[in-house]
């Protein structure tokens, strides 16, 4: 038997319903706040993600899936979106018009990571990105959605953590006294972190080694080292958040893992997945638009992990379980012929209804109607096709009715379902 791919995993029926509630109530309220969808491609040229990430970020140094296509170019599986749709916004010239753009996006993501419990090789994230809007109040907004997005998916256990990475102005000087740090704690640094110390010392502020963890306890933080501009900034985001209601904490260890990442930084935290506290993260990528050969343009996003987001909502799949509102049970021919022009004309009128296609005995029948959880059964044997009345059996109450077999029989079967169905 030839198995799924490891990391990879199928979505099956009975799950899906509840991917699919998550994505209408996402669609809803991006719509409602004037975010337009964006598809963007599955593969993009190797480059794109290694200038837009970064060279010395876990995703380009060993997550990627990145291979020769048959001409030799070097293309790679989105590990994720921003890129994309950033590229979009500079190759349509999507400024010229308005510089102001809010898209979301939803679809999978890539990355050849070590699987585990909500950690996927492919997995998916909705993803919201506003491009154009520099005023703290978008941040405000943003993290605002993610909250109530949240909210409405029933998830409890979840905790917004803010920071700000500062600008190219600020950083600098806490790259500085980060470094110092980095070098003075060396011996008690992981083998990744000994590396990053040189080529993207915020990311050890990141790391999940527990050594590393309590080396950067110390760690100065980047919120003592903001310029005015920054700090202003940051200062509003809470304010309005204050004023929203939204609460949140501030975390001096937040960092991303991205390197075009400025000013406001956030992540949404859960204790309900174990090590994967992750369920959104996002933030400022002021540097990104004109990296990618845009104009200067500032923009922020934040991309939601969908498969973490499934697990954790408060929706019970049994609110989503679909059963078939009717089944007809029809023996013989002449009968089963009836029943199944029935049941196609009933899915036009909206109706979902099931028939067996086995030749089985009435009995049988009668038991995969019932598994089906059907609503309704109506019982068409050949006498009753004989005497022109079939029995509509009610199957929550057992009630029996009887239904005249003459030409206006899908509007007697409706009238029969109609005030049972939502
Ligand atoms: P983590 O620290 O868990 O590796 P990350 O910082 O790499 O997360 P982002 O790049 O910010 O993650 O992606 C946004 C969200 O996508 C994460 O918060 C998480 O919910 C989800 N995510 C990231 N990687 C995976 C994965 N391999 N499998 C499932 N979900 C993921
Ligand atoms: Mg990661």
């Amino acid at each position: 038997m030839i198995q799924l791919i490891r990391g990879f995993k199928d979505i099956l029926p009975g799950e899906v319903e509840l991917w699919q509630e998550i994505e209408r109530v996402s669609r809803d309220l991006f719509e409602n706040f004037g975010f337009r969808e964006i598809r963007i491609p599955i593969m993009e040229k190797t480059d794109l993600f290694a200038r837009s990430i970064g060279e010395h970020t876990d995703i380009v140094e060993k997550e990627m899936y990145t291979f020769p296509d048959r001409k030799g170019d070097l293309i790679t599986l989105r590990p994720e979106a921003t890129a994309s749709v950033v590229r979009a916004y500079v190759q349509h010239k999507m400024y010229a018009a308005d510089p102001v753009r809010k898209f979301y996006t939803i679809g999978p993501m890539f990355r050849r990571e070590r699987p585990q419990k909500g950690r996927y090789r492919q997995f998916y994230q909705i993803n919201a990105e506003v491009i154009g809007v520099d005023s703290p109040y978008i941040d405000a907004q943003l993290i605002f959605l993610l909250a109530t997005l949240l909210d409405r998916l029933k998830v409890t256990d979840v905790a917004a953590h803010i920071n700000s990475l500062g600008c190219p102005e600020c950083r600098p000087a806490f790259r500085k006294a980060l470094s110092g740090l980095l070098d003075a704690k060396k011996a008690q640094l992981c083998a990744d972190c000994n590396r990053r110390s040189s080529t993207n010392p915020l990311r050890v502020l990141d790391c999940k080694v527990p050594g590393c963890r309590e080396a950067m306890a110390e760690a100065p933080s980047l919120l003592d080292y903001l310029c005015d501009g920054c700090r202003a900034h940051f200062d509003s985001v809470q304010q309005s958040l204050k004023r929203l209601g939204v609460p949140f904490v501030i975390d001096k260890q937040l960092v991303r893992g991205l390197d075009y990442y400025t000013r406001t930084t956030f992540e949404i935290q859960t204790g309900a997945l174990g090590a994967q506290s992750a369920v959104a993260g996002g933030g400022r990528y002021d540097g990104l638009v004109k990296m990618l050969d845009g104009p200067n343009t500032p923009a922020i996003g934040f991309a939601i992990g969908f498969d973490r987001l499934a697990e954790i909502v408060g929706l019970r799949q049994a609110d989503f379980e679909k059963a078939p509102q009717l089944f007809i049970a029809a023996l013989g021919d002449a009968s089963a012929e009836k029943a199944f022009d029935w049941i196609c004309r009933l899915g036009l009128e909206g109706v979902t209804a099931e028939m067996d296609m086995a030749g089985r005995s009435l009995k049988s029948q009668m038991k995969q109607a019932d598994r089906s959880g059907a609503g309704f059964v109506l019982i068409l044997g050949e006498s009753e096709l004989a005497s022109g009345t079939a029995i509509m059996r009610n199957m929550r109450t057992r009630a029996q009715t009887d239904v005249a077999l003459d030409d206006r029989i899908i509007d007697r079967i409706l009238a029969h379902i109609r005030p049972y169905s939502n």
